[in-house]
């Protein structure tokens, strides 16, 4: 299938999702993860409507984005080490999705500094407590929201978490329920807090239904990737 049957397919799911979860369509926001795909498929998606992408490495973003629109609002949704921190700065990204830790945090508010700048960003969550994943444990939120009250060119706008990698539904669910659980408390406290990033190719239907209003979706989109 081609791409765009593929977003065809792919927005009359998250239709059904919606309408099942009783929400708008449009409340509901898809970074659509480009990562591994040369810019040519890219484009594909652009040239099919979306604007917001996704990316998890810093090289393969900053040497992608020059060679696109514009107007493309680049999300960092991998793991981010500090020390590349200095590339996507300075405008490169609209929304980082992987703000984890105090290190992190420090880091991006210097060179938002620096830079006279400043970044949206989204606190990852580990909440299925896999080993292989990154993020916040959850008992830390409290205090690391905190923290981010120091660092006023970091603009926290919600919360990212993935599900956990098994086929058990009812186990996927119970974990997007406790991000959900979480976000609601913070987004009823916090201004600007209003994205709760959940939900993947394998698992987006389950997170719609439990009031992710942010999906990440990659191979749904552009097919399977290969790894060179
Ligand atoms: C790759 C990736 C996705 C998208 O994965 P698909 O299964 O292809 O939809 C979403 N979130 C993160 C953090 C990723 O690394």
């Amino acid at each position: 299938m081609g791409i765009a049957e593929n977003i065809e397919k792919l927005e009359r799911s998250i239709g059904e999702y919606a309408h099942r979860a009783g929400v708008r369509r449009d409340e509901i926001t898809v970074v659509a993860v480009s990562k591994t795909h040369p810019t040519p498929t890219v484009k594909q998606a652009y040239d099919a409507g979306f604007r917001i992408f996704g990316e998890n490495k810093v090289q393969e973003l900053i040497g992608k984005a020059p060679e696109l629109p514009g107007d493309i609002r680049w999300n960092f949704i991998g793991r981010l080490q500090t020390n590349k921190v200095k590339y996507i700065i300075d405008g490169k990204i609209a929304l980082l999705h992987s703000l984890d830790r105090l290190s992190l945090l420090e880091e991006l508010s210097r060179q938002c500094q620096k830079t006279d700048t400043q970044l949206d960003a989204l606190v990852q969550l580990n909440i299925a407590k896999e080993e292989t994943k990154a993020g916040l444990d959850p008992a830390g939120l409290d205090s690391f929201l905190g923290e981010t009250a120091k660092h006023p060119r970091i603009r926290i706008k919600g919360l990212m978490t993935i599900g956990p990698n098994v086929e058990d539904e009812g186990q996927i669910r119970r974990v997007f329920a406790q991000a959900k659980q979480i976000y609601d408390k913070y987004a009823a406290q916090l201004d600007g807090f209003e994205y709760l990033s959940m939900g993947m190719t394998h698992d987006y239907g389950l997170a719609v239904l439990e009031g992710s209003n942010m999906l990440r979706i990659g191979s749904a989109i552009f097919g399977e990737r290969t790894y060179l």
